[in-house]
């Protein structure tokens, strides 16, 4: 009898997390594994942003060693009668649901990209920057993006000092850049995008479990263009730097 229960409990152990976790059917406002930014010590725009709490606590803790990088780094300056650098690590997009991407999606699709007549180079051009529904790292709560949505704001000045810091010192608090420079594939190189390893791993794990079997991802198909683009999503969301793997 012990090992039938066992036999029958074991198709339902072997995720640790729910398709709408892995899809973005979550909804973090009412999901007690994320936290409103709110209430930490995160620096955020307007919005309002949600983290899982693992990630918003690991991240509270780096924009402080940060800030503290910043201080000793001023008084440098100030000793030189040097400018002060006034920079700080600031959250401008963190978890979305399946709804904000097909929103983010459809915008594009309908709007900016809706020049190019070929549906299927104009689903390319949006995957430069943007994901499927449903294929968002966004959705699983892990990952966020900083300060600025274009790679040239650190490449000089203040976002430089930010991005060299990162490059340096993420990986300490649990973090790495998935889209970095020089891969063969996949979206372009986003600076600031960053993943909270320790749980990113185990999604990126079981949405390629759960995506192979492709029964359940009825999901995917609910958005402009989606038969065209939906055999891509694989190498979208696979197509990462290493150490997010
Ligand atoms: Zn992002």
């Amino acid at each position: 009898m012990k090992k039938l229960l066992f036999g029958l409990l074991i198709p339902f152990f072997a995720f640790a997390y729910e398709l709408k976790d892995l899809a973005g059917g979550i909804n973090p406002s009412s999901d007690s594994s994320f936290i409103n930014l709110r209430k930490t010590f995160i620096r955020t725009d307007s919005k309002t942003h949600y983290l899982r709490k693992d990630a918003a606590y690991a991240l509270e803790k780096m924009s402080a060693a940060f800030d503290s990088y910043i201080k000793e780094l001023n008084s440098e300056r100030n000793k030189n009668n040097q400018k002060e650098v006034s920079i700080k690590i600031t959250v401008i997009s963190s978890t979305r649901t399946y709804d904000d991407q097909a929103r983010i999606w459809n915008s594009k699709w309908n709007g900016a990209y809706s020049k190019e007549k070929n549906l299927y180079k104009r689903g390319i051009n949006i995957l430069d920057f943007s994901s499927m529904p449903g294929t968002s790292r966004h959705h699983w709560g892990t990952d966020f993006d900083i300060n600025s949505l274009n790679n040239t704001f650190f490449e000089s000045g203040d976002g430089q000092i930010l991005y060299t810091w990162l490059v340096v010192n993420a990986a300490r608090f649990g973090f790495a850049q998935p889209y970095t420079s020089g891969r063969s594939a996949g979206y372009q190189e986003e600076k600031w995008h960053w993943s909270y390893l320790p749980l990113s791993k185990k999604f990126i794990k079981e949405w390629n479990e759960r995506y192979s079997s492709k029964k359940d991802f009825y999901i995917l198909k609910k958005f402009s263009g989606s038969e065209l683009f939906i055999d891509k999503a694989e190498e979208y969301v696979n197509t990462i730097s290493p150490v997010c793997l």
